[in-house]
């Protein structure tokens, strides 16, 4: 379905924000110079009272809000009139989305909003399903995640995460949007990449030490960390300290081995990801990912052998893959009994190979209805593990999103502080980005240069950029409440 591009009189909402709403319904959106059945929202608010008009393609509707005695401030007209528009578009197509009028902002945040303006924990869902039409399982979805994070969920802003971004894998897949490089295409840098790299770990780690904060999980990802030679392997987990949380992702089976486990082990590593994506190995091929399922149960049942908490992520969407592969794959994550399973939602980006071979939202239209039938949740819950991280992103195939499940008591701490901002993470290595997160919530980030070999020409930028970041954070304090 396609539609044009909104027209919108009104200095109280941001079009890209009304256009993200029309994508749910619409996801072909076009530009026409006479904009003839293009839609249009126009809205007066006089700081009181709100009234809003909207046509489209013949239908029209009108809104109107009293705010009493509390003049409507910008995010809650922006979220009101999204919802206005939400409510209209569905009444224009007979259709209806999971997370109803919610785009481009993470649900769990809007929950901790509603903690920490008071809201009782246990009334937050119902909430948030009233006032942005959630579906009742995505409102409970969110209670969920709410109750497995408490005892986790820490916005100590003198904690930081440690990220290390090894952008290799061994070849590339065809849903990847991460700047990752081929092994045979950089292997002649990655000695001086590592070399590097270990200088910036280790500068970084001085100057959090520096500042006064405390390391709370490490995370080893990318790319595909594993793909690495155990010698580097081991120098580059030698360099970090001794933390409670050391994630490292093994996610290609066809990296996994004896060697390698052992020196994870030997590095202190608690907590790795081995990812089918799909256990159908016909998906497997056609999406470029060069391993099977036979490797995956193997790779498992290697590290099994191991302490590791092990995480699988699985992909739902994938080309030809609907609601029933999708509980295929579930069950046999679960068959396997990992500590955590990630559910992804396939979202075409730009940077993909997909991407030139499909139109995601409207050659997946069906599919991405037919997903919705079945809940992942529900499967995962009855297995017993729970819900404990979503987000959300741009381009996902039937408005879903991606959910971290665990097993009680296995939550992993780097998703938490991540997925809900609460926590800085310093990032190292080519593509890495670091998030500096200051007193009240304020959030700003450095991100360093993508390529491995930009990376090895301007090295000494990365440690400015850094130092620039952290060393500002305490100098712009606000006082906006957060949960805590
Ligand atoms: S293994 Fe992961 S990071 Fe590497 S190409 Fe595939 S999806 Fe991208």
């Amino acid at each position: 379905m396609t539609a044009k591009l909104p027209y919108l009189n009104t200095a109280y909402i941001r079009r890209t924000e009304l256009e993200d709403v029309m994508r749910l319904f619409y996801p072909v959106l076009s530009a026409s110079p006479d904009n003839a059945d293009a839609l249009t929202l126009s809205c007066d608010a006089d700081g009181i009272a709100v009234n809003c008009a909207i046509t489209f393609r013949g239908a029209s509707d009108n809104y109107s809000a009293d705010f009493g005695e509390e003049p409507a401030r910008g995010k809650q007209l922006q979220r009101l009139l999204k919802t206005f528009l939400y409510d209209f578009l569905c009444a224009v197509t007979g259709l209806k989305r999971p997370w109803g009028s919610l785009t481009g902002i993470r649900p769990t945040a809007l929950a901790y909003e509603m903690l920490a303006r008071g809201e009782d924990i246990d009334a937050v869902p119902a909430k948030m399903q009233s006032a942005y039409r959630l579906s009742p399982e995505k409102a409970e979805l969110i209670g969920r995640i709410l109750h497995a994070q408490k005892g986790y969920y820490n916005s100590d802003i003198g904690n930081f995460d440690l990220y290390v971004n090894i952008p290799v894998c061994p070849s590339r897949c065809a849903y990847c949007s991460f700047i990752s490089h081929e092994l045979k295409k950089c292997a002649k840098l990655l000695p001086e990449y590592i070399g590097l790299l270990l200088k910036e770990i280790d500068f970084t780690l001085n100057l959090q030490a520096r500042l006064g904060h405390r390391l709370r999980a490490v995370y080893i990802g990318g790319g595909t960390p594993s793909t690495l030679e155990v010698g580097d392997i081991a120098r580059i987990l030698a360099a970090i300290p001794p933390c409670g949380e050391l994630t490292f992702e093994a996610g290609r089976a066809d990296t996994v081995t004896r060697e390698k486990l052992d020196a994870l082990a030997a590095g202190n590593v608690t907590r790795i990801s081995i990812n089918p994506q799909t256990f159908n190995d016909a998906t497997l091929a056609a999406i470029g990912r060069r391993t099977t399922s036979e490797e995956v149960f193997a790779a498992y049942a290697l590290a099994r052998g191991y302490s590791f908490d092990i995480n699988m992520d699985l992909i739902a969407g994938l080309p030809a893959e609907g609601a029933d592969a999708l509980r295929v794959n579930i069950d046999t994550c679960v068959s396997l009994a990992p500590d955590n399973i990630t559910v992804h939602t396939l979202a075409i980006k730009a940077g993909s190979r997909l991407k030139l071979t499909h139109d995601l939202n409207s050659v997946n239209a069906g599919e991405a209805e037919a997903l919705n039938s079945f809940s992942p949740m529900a499967a995962l819950t009855a297995a017993g593990y729970i819900p404990y991280y979503l987000y959300r992103q741009k381009y996902m195939l039937g408005g879903l999103e991606n959910a971290g499940y665990t097993i009680p008591g296995k939550q992993c701490l780097f998703n938490i502080d991540t997925m809900e901002e609460t926590s800085s993470v310093a990032a190292c290595g080519a593509g890495a980005i670091s998030k500096a997160v200051f007193s009240g919530g304020r959030i700003e980030r450095s991100a360093n240069v993508k390529n491995i070999d930009e990376y090895i020409e301007r090295f000494s930028e990365m440690l400015e950029r850094k130092t620039a970041l952290f060393y500002d954070r305490d100098k712009q304090a606000d006082q906006t409440p957060i949960y805590r």
